[in-house]
């Protein structure tokens, strides 16, 4: 068996003008295809071939955890975005941002303030806590939020990969594009139903 890539849910061009076909060509084109690759080759021969990606994330370390993880937490951004997107939350995600942030503002500004100040290359997460609370948090490199018994609900990827060729050192430009332009709030939802 072998780690595949993923499908798109979207056109190469669907996040435009926010986030560039060109962009996406590098960013699912060849990175987050690399990962694939890299992982294939390294599982070779290693029982870690016949594991899951979350199986992986929770027990690999070195290159098998670092490109198992961005193999999922690359899909996993996919689909926290969408053309149209941004807005405002719906049904059971909106009602956990104003039991837990007060409000939707509120919630955005977190996710900012982490996806912005982040140092170096990371990932700002939407989470579920072991109690049933959103958080917000940030994860360094390829770490994951699912390692610390936390349930990702939205993720923005702040690599400068992510955004260099449409924003170059503007991430605060992209974060607050992400937020108001790509969000895709139903995602959480599907991964709350998911989680119950
Ligand atoms: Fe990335």
């Amino acid at each position: 068996m072998s780690f595949e890539l993923p499908t798109l849910p979207y056109e190469m061009n669907a996040l435009e003008p926010h986030i560039s076909a060109r962009t996406l060509e590098f960013h699912y084109g060849k990175h987050h295809r690399a990962y694939v690759d890299n992982l294939n080759k390294a599982v070779q021969g290693k029982p870690e071939a016949n594991m899951s990606l979350e199986e992986l994330i929770q027990s690999a370390k070195g290159p098998l955890f670092n490109n198992a993880a961005q193999i999922w937490n690359h899909t996993f951004y996919w689909h926290s975005l969408r053309p149209k997107g941004g807005g405002r939350p719906r049904g059971k995600i909106a009602e956990l941002v104003k039991r837990d942030c007060g409000s939707v503002e509120e919630c955005k500004n977190l996710l900012a303030t982490t996806a912005k100040t982040h140092f170096g290359s990371g990932w700002a997460w939407l989470v579920l806590d072991a109690a049933g609370k959103l958080q917000v948090l940030g994860t360094h490199d390829a770490d994951n939020p699912m390692r610390t018994g936390h349930t990702p609900l939205l993720t923005i990827d702040v690599w400068e990969h992510a955004y260099y060729l449409d924003y170059q050192n503007q991430r605060p430009r992209y974060v607050e594009t992400v937020l108001e332009k790509l969000i895709h709030w139903d995602f959480a939802n599907e991964n709350l139903e998911k989680s119950r």
